[in-house]
């Protein structure tokens, strides 16, 4: 149960004064749904405006506050613009313009012959200044005092800045006081202020000192409830597994295992035979051969007696590791069975059968394996793939599958900078597969500047006339889908007018039906080039396919265009990446590229993208869900991580139960920053 000192916090929207119905969506879709969330809704910048006497004193582009004088409506017809011309004390003058339905209040707001005191960007239009929609408009200057600074919000569809800030305004005058969870002489040597003083200073003014308080409060909260995990799994009774190697030995690969397989296989093994329950993640690119380590850790299972199950997050994944998983450990004798969402009836109660009694021995399955009905022999090791869809909620179901906790390994392909991961993985031990199977071909990997496109064009001419096919990738970037969805298109009409039928075309707004069968005729070889912006679907491979041209290459980040080229690179012939750039490329940009052509490591990607981004990065400016903190920038999470996470240690070595005063302070924090799973595995263990 939440404390109660927190239940003004997560009172709903809709309580608040002003909030109907039709406010309520465009809330929902910044996910604003509680007075917490919109105390939480921190700036993402603020306006300084400029009080000026007249528009001379006010420069283009500058915010300013300025008193003026209407002279004439001008209403444009049709669906033109509505303009309101204005004269300031000087007799300059200036154009008020509003746009659809604004107009209505614009015409209101400043009538004829009037003087009006008006807050806006100033801008120019041909001969003319020119204010858009201003801010504020008011009948004196007094009226405009309080709005000479004021915050930016990040808007939704149907949201005003004066809406949010008003929304904001509520939330603030309810926070309640709040005892202090920051180890004190933290909050000394930082000079931070407290939660609610840094929480309604950072809605007013720039405060870094405020900002980096309430980002250290979610990195600590994290770590807190993860390290709660942690220590809670270290006092559950696990099965201690010792394999006697039996079945691992008549394993007939036809490789030999890499030094960072054999390493994790090890790894795993030693937290096998242990009696707490293993929790780890196996990190490793595509391709790095997870499979198999995750294999041989189920045979250990198997070789002591036990049940082992692996989880893929799609019914297709789960069809492909179980024909791998089965062709692999033919030789062993071993049970491996597929259970999904869609068997039904006998088929099904069959397994549940074999479960039971232990004739199976692994199941691989999609969620179905968690359902209530199933029920396991012995169940001792689960294993997860891409375990960054699955919570611990999740986890926690799968631990009551067995009679006693069952021993756990994740596998994820994303690969994440060190900190990140600890951020996102801090209760578990990790293994990372960091070192490729042989043979693997380099990419070749080039910056070509986009100026240089008919060379392009033609490299990829001399491509697709010796029989290859290729890849052309266009971005498309949640902000501006519209513009680049007609850039894309356009390209592939281009492309179609120079190579014919063979070009075809996939983008996310394509019914399903249309973009599998463009991915069949090119998977097939029918069609040579295919167009796509980044949903390149994963499980994509075409080893004919050694071509990839990837537009405006700056515009990805390095994860992405990472993964990208990694679908190049399968087959025997030499594969090539060509990086399009754009002529303004900024010092950041050209390194980034640079980095892709001098390295084929997704963690070092992973890692140096953090240090260029995280570097040059506003302070505070908010993520775009590539970690798992809404508060914490980047660079707070590289510079501030690492000490919340020692301070969260060393709070749960010396009160494990978060029953002192700090730690009820504590408790508070992990059910504000909804961690509060931490604090149920507290009760329970
Ligand atoms: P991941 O799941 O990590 O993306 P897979 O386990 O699917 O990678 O392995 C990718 C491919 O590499 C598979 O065809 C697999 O048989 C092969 N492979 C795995 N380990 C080795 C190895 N040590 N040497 C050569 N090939 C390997
Ligand atoms: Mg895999």
């Amino acid at each position: 149960m939440r404390p109660e000192a927190l239940n003004p916090l997560f009172v709903e929207t809709p309580a608040l004064e002003g909030v109907g119905p039709k406010l309520q969506r465009p809330l929902e879709k910044l996910g604003l749904k509680r007075v917490r969330d919109l105390a939480y809704h921190l700036p993402e910048r603020f306006v300084e405006r400029h009080a000026v006497a007249d528009l001379d004193e006010a420069q283009v582009g500058e915010n300013v506050i300025v008193a003026l004088t209407v002279r004439e409506h001008r209403s444009a017809p049709g669906r033109g613009p509505f303009r309101v011309l204005a004269e300031d004390a000087k007799g300059n003058v200036c154009t008020i313009t509003y746009f659809g339905r604004a107009a209505y209040s614009g015409k209101k707001a400043l009538p004829v012959g009037e003087q009006r005191w008006v807050a806006g960007r100033l801008d120019q239009y041909g001969q003319m200044l020119q204010i858009v929609h201003p801010d504020h408009v008011a009948e004196s200057a007094s009226a405009l005092t309080g709005h000479v600074r004021e915050p930016v919000y990040g808007l939704s569809e149907g949201l005003t800045q004066g809406r949010i800030a008003s929304l904001v305004a509520q939330a603030l005058k309810g926070l309640p006081g709040l005892p202090e969870w920051c180890e004190p002489g933290l909050v000394e040597r930082m000079g931070w202020p407290l939660w609610a003083d840094a929480l309604v200073t950072a809605h007013r003014r720039a405060d870094p000192a405020g900002r980096d308080r309430l980002a250290y409060d979610e990195l600590l909260a994290n770590a807190l409830a993860l390290m709660l995990v942690r220590a809670s799994n270290r006092s559950q009774k696990g099965t201690p597994l010792l394999g006697d190697g039996r079945l691992r030995a008549k394993l007939n690969l036809p490789f030999a295992l890499t030094g960072a397989q054999r390493r994790s296989i090890t790894e795993i093994e030693g937290d096998l035979a242990q009696q707490a329950p293993m929790l780890r993640l196996l990190q490793g690119d595509v391709g790095s051969g997870k499979t198999v380590v995750a294999l041989s850790a189920m045979l250990i299972a198997v070789e002591a007696g036990t049940q082992a199950a692996m989880l893929a997050p799609t019914e297709i994944l789960a069809r492909q590791h179980h024909e791998t998983l089965t062709r692999m450990a033919q030789g062993t004798g071993v049970e491996i069975a597929l259970l999904t969402g869609r068997d039904k009836g006998r088929a099904r109660e069959s397994i549940l059968m074999g479960l039971l009694d232990g004739s199976i021995d692994i199941l691989v399955g999609t969620h179905a394996i968690f359902q209530d009905a199933v029920a396991y022999k012995n169940l001792a090791l689960a294993v997860i793939d891409e375990q960054h869809r699955f919570g611990v909620g999740q986890r926690l179901l799968l631990a009551k599958k067995g009679r006693r906790t069952p021993h756990f390994l994740a596998m994820t392909a994303t690969p994440i900078p060190r900190t990140l991961t600890l951020a996102q993985y801090g209760e578990m031990d990790v293994s990372r597969l960091d070192e490729l199977p042989p043979g693997r071909q380099a990419i070749d990997t080039r910056v070509v500047a986009t100026e240089r496109m008919d060379d392009v064009v033609g490299a990829l001419a001399r491509h697709l006339e010796g029989g290859g096919q290729a890849y052309w990738v266009c971005p498309m970037v949640h902000e501006n889908e519209g513009d680049d969805l007609a850039a894309a298109e356009a390209r592939y009409a281009a492309l179609k007018e120079r190579f014919g039928e063979d070009v075809v075309l996939v983008h996310g707004q394509l019914r399903p039906e249309m973009k599998d069968a463009a991915m069949e005729r090119f998977s097939a070889g029918e069609a040579k080039l295919l167009v796509a912006t980044t949903v390149i679907e994963v499980g994509v491979d075409v080893p004919n396919a050694t071509l990839m041209v990837i537009e405006q290459a700056e515009r990805f980040g390095l994860a992405q265009l990472h993964q990208l080229r990694g679908r190049v690179g399968r087959g025997q012939a030499k594969s090539v990446c060509l990086l399009l750039r754009g002529a303004e490329l900024s010092e950041t940009g050209r390194r980034r590229l640079a980095l892709m052509r001098e390295t084929q490591d997704g963690f070092r990607l992973a890692e140096e993208d953090l240090e260029l981004r995280g570097g040059g990065e506003l302070l505070g400016t908010r993520q775009s869900g590539d970690t798992p903190f809404r508060i914490a920038s980047l660079e707070q999470i590289q510079r501030l991580l690492p000490v919340a996470h020692d301070d969260a240690r060393l709070l749960i070595e010396r009160d494990g139960g978060l029953a002192g005063e700090r730690g009820e302070a504590a408790r508070l924090l992990l059910y504000l920053f909804e961690r509060d799973w931490g604090v149920q595995l507290l009760r329970g263990g």
